[in-house]
């Protein structure tokens, strides 16, 4: 009576661990692309690389295609952003330069 009881709970066992590993069984994302993975915050705000990234999409212009493809950011649609762009006019409060000799 013993024996037949302890099989019994091991049958219970036994279905358990198996619905259990059915319905936890893990799911696999879905793989993602194998495109080389591109430095998005390059992109320029506003450009076109960034609106279509927004859009889940990527860029069609030829040469976005083509950066994208060695896995970079097309810099003639995103050049690197300049911090104050320098003006030909001189700086008023540069010391003027010393005439003396
Ligand atoms: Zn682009
Ligand atoms: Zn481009």
């Amino acid at each position: 009576m013993k024996t037949l009881f302890r099989l019994l709970a091991l049958v219970a066992v036994c279905s358990s661990l198996a619905i259990a590993a059915t319905t936890t069984a893990p799911k696999k994302p879905a793989a993602a692309p194998a495109a080389p993975a591109v430095d998005t915050t390059k992109f320029k705000t506003g450009g076109c690389c960034e609106k279509n990234e927004k859009d889940g999409k990527h860029c069609t212009h030829p040469c976005c295609v083509k950066a994208a493809k060695d896995g970079k950011v097309c810099e003639k649609c995103n050049p690197p952003a300049k911090e104050a762009p320098a003006k030909d006019a001189p700086a008023k409060d540069a010391p003027a330069a010393p005439a003396t000799k």
